[in-house]
């Protein structure tokens, strides 16, 4: 062939490959052979002829590379700083527009951060559902090429909102001080900039700014949308054939303004009239839906991106899997962000999604650890928008792919793939990865970034983040008693289900 030359060639030889469709326990022996970024062929004892490299996975695990499907990049410099924080306190001290603007070496800093940990755990692709504040190209470009500079995959998305008040606004007392109720209500925008905003960076960059990066929509959530906020969305969405994804019913308090006298019955409804219902869409949380909302999900055909972690962390309640699940629904994996989540690891978002079930269902059910890896992967690569390309191990896609040593104790004996990888496994197995075909982790160590050299620099910056945080808490410092005072009015709203257990019979 006249360009075999210009084409790295990569045989990863030995390896036990995981088949979502084969033996998830026992994976056979395979040998998996890469040409360019694609995987050109998997057999048995494939010829090394014409192949630039031979990765020797013998006593290894091959997998595809997880799908992170919910993440901001934007408050990574904030991991660990908050807890015991419910919700809404937390978006107080987290919303980047709460913020001064930040620097485009920390903008830089912190992608890689998200990106470095991310890829040291598997995930080779992310959804970045990124606040860009204050909207300015410099700042995509920045964080684009960061990924760029680490290698992942990623789906980038410019979270729009144009109603700025908190979500807890309606169950505020009615007497706050002025000053405090211009913080609950913030200041509008408008709906036709963040729309001419996001319209022009795609414009500008492309559909596929390079080989690993597309694009995807995030309006905020439904009620931090006007009408035509949300109808521009899904115009882009078409026109584009772009996924889409938002926040819905990640809390009770949501779900009890919703019901609000006067406000709209259900923000599915309001997603459905401006066209976003569809199976481009993805519902983020989607913890306090009811039965019919989550028939309606199952019928528009889109799916649901479970975050285990934040929902705990936020204080949000359990998810309903198993009703999602015999709906129908497909259910993607996320680990959402720092400042709320912590880590970016997928072994745990999967082994919360097999536990969590149990805190509602005695019963042996379908959420099975070969199910969490599909979840992990296929649904997560159904959600934004890269099936056929990325999720299993296949010729013809992308070589997006973990190899995990299972000499590590997580898989000493090794008794069952799937179920090592979802209930023992942290991250520590993984060895090498590769995204596209190109190696990005070799021995543990991420290729293209000298993660030392990256804490040093991030250290440097890290005490000027920490006192903004400080000075935000300040200033919001007489909005706690307040926040608390409307989250209780908002238990007074009945829902007539339950996302928490053991509330006991009141
Ligand atoms: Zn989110």
């Amino acid at each position: 062939m006249g360009n075999s030359g210009a084409v790295p060639r990569i045989l990863i030889r030995g390896g036990r490959v995981y088949d979502h469709e084969g033996d998830v326990h026992q994976p056979p022996q395979t040998d998996i052979l890469i040409a360019g970024e694609t995987i050109e062929r998997l057999g048995q004892s494939l010829p090394a002829g014409d192949v630039t490299e031979i990765i020797d996975a013998a006593g290894k695990l091959v997998l595809p590379g997880f799908v992170n499907a919910h993440y901001h990049s934007h408050d990574v410099m904030a991991k660990g700083l908050f807890e015991e924080m419910p919700f809404d306190i937390w978006t107080l001290h987290s919303n980047p527009a709460n913020y001064g603007p930040r620097s485009l070496e920390e903008v830089r800093l912190r992608t890689l951060i998200g990106a470095a940990e991310s890829l040291r755990n598997g995930i080779t692709t992310i959804q970045d559902f990124l606040t860009v504040e204050p909207q300015d190209e410099a700042i995509v470009d920045a964080v684009l090429s960061a990924y760029e500079e680490a290698g992942i995959r990623v789906v980038f998305a410019i979270a729009a909102r144009d109603r700025a008040a908190l979500d807890i606004a309606p169950f505020m007392p009615p007497d706050l001080p002025e000053a405090v109720r211009k913080r609950v209500a913030g200041s509008d925008r408008k709906a036709r900039d963040e729309l001419d905003f996001i319209a022009a960076q795609i414009k500008r960059l492309g559909l596929r700014p390079t080989p690993r990066q597309t694009w995807a929509l995030a309006p905020s959530a439904p009620q931090r949308c006007s009408q035509q906020l949300l109808e521009g969305i899904a115009a882009l969405s078409r026109a584009h054939d772009l996924p889409v994804f938002t926040h819905v019913y990640e809390t009770r308090i949501q779900a009890a303004a919703a019901r609000r006298e006067g406000s709209v019955s259900s923000l599915l409804d309001v997603l459905a009239a401006a066209g976003l219902l569809t199976e481009k869409l993805g519902i983020v949380h989607g913890v306090w839906l009811t039965t019919d909302e989550i028939a309606q999900i199952a019928e528009a055909g889109s799916c649901v991106i479970h975050n285990p972690v934040s929902n705990l962390k936020l204080k949000s309640g359990v998810a309903p899997i198993l009703d999602l699940h015999r709906a129908g629904v497909d259910i993607a994996l996320g680990c959402d962000n720092y400042s709320c989540a912590e880590t970016q690891n997928i072994f745990i978002a999967m082994r919360l999604l097999c536990l969590l079930p149990a805190v509602t269902d005695p019963a042996p059910g379908p959420i099975s650890a070969a199910y969490a890896l599909k979840a992990a992967t296929l649904a997560g690569a159904r959600a934004v928008g890269l099936s056929n390309a990325i999720g299993a191990i296949k010729p013809g896609m992308m070589a997006d792919l973990i190899i995990l040593d299972l000499n590590e104790s997580a898989f000493v004996p090794f008794n069952s793939a799937a179920r090592q990888i979802v209930f023992s496994e942290s991250g520590r197995a993984v060895e090498t990865v590769l995204v596209g075909g190109r190696p990005v982790v070799r021995g543990g160590k991420l290729v293209a970034i000298d993660e030392a050299a990256l804490a040093v620099a991030v250290e440097k910056i890290a005490p000027a983040f920490r006192r903004d945080a400080q000075a935000l808490a300040d200033r919001n410092a007489d909005l706690m008693a307040p926040l608390l005072s409307a989250g209780r009015e908002a238990w007074k709203v009945p829902l007539g289900f339950e996302r928490y257990i053991s509330r006991g019979s009141s």
